[in-house]
This record gives structure tokens, sequence and C-alpha cells, in this order.
């Protein structure tokens, strides 16, 4: 069995309120949210981080980046704006090792990050 938290999301053994899922992608609401939108977008199949994208994953790389601007606008967060950001690694902060793309919107942000 995986020790995967964002994979036992994907299998429903672990709860979480989802917003979006297809044959590749799965997107659900972050538990502590950091804005007023903040969703995580996943590839289904496990991937440590975006570094470990093969070049044959170009095609499902494009496909998450599609689900997170479909959601935006879904959540009527489109004309405001919004960011994208995804963690790889430790001094990044990546917290759960399974690829992610954070969807955060709703308020405005400061630049540059932390
Ligand atoms: P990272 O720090 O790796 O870029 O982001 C991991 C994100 O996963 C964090 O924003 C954190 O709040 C979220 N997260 C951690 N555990 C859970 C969980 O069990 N369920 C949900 N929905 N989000 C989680
Ligand atoms: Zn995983």
């Amino acid at each position: 069995m995986s020790a995967c938290l964002f994979c036992h999301i994907v299998d429903r053994t672990i709860q979480s309120t989802i917003m979006y899922e297809d044959e590749h992608a799965l997107a659900f609401q972050d538990i502590h949210p950091q804005a007023p939108v903040h969703l995580l977008v996943i590839p289904k199949r496990h991937v440590q981080s975006v570094q470990d994208l093969e070049t044959t994953d170009a095609v499902l790389l494009g496909h998450l980046l599609r689900v997170c601007v479909k959601l935006a606008k879904e959540k009527g967060i489109s004309e405001s704006g919004y960011r994208i950001v995804t963690n790889s690694g430790f001094h990044a902060g990546q917290t759960v090792l399974h690829l992610h793309f954070h969807l955060l919107g709703g308020r405005s942000m400061i630049w540059p990050p932390g």
C-alpha cells in the first residue's frame, strides 16, 4: 500500500473535497487554504515533483495547467487574477512528495513570495 497522502486522496482512502476529476487529473481543496480559492491539482499517477516528469509527460503537464485554468474560470477568479505554484524540494517548502499545482486566488498577493 502506498504511503503517499495524495495517492490516498486519489483512491479515496483519505477524504477530501474534490472539485474536478478526469482520467489523469484530480483537483481538490487544500486543507489549509492560504487564499479564498486554494485548490490543488495533481496527476493521478504518482510523480514526486516536476523534476520527475519525463519528456513523455509533456501532454500530462499541459493538461494539469489547463485544469488549473478551467477551475480558475469556474471559481470566478480569471478576471481578478490568480497564481499557479508548484514547490519542488526542501528549499521550496514541498511537504507532500506528490506533484501538485496550487491554484490560489480571490485576494491580492505579494511578489516575490517568501
Ligand atoms: P506543499 O507544501 O507540498 O507545496 O503543499 C502541500 C499542500 O497540501 C499544503 O498546502 C497543505 O495544506 C496541503 N495538504 C496537506 N495535507 C492535506 C490533506 O490531508 N488534505 C488536503 N486536502 N490538503 C492537504
Ligand atoms: Zn502519490
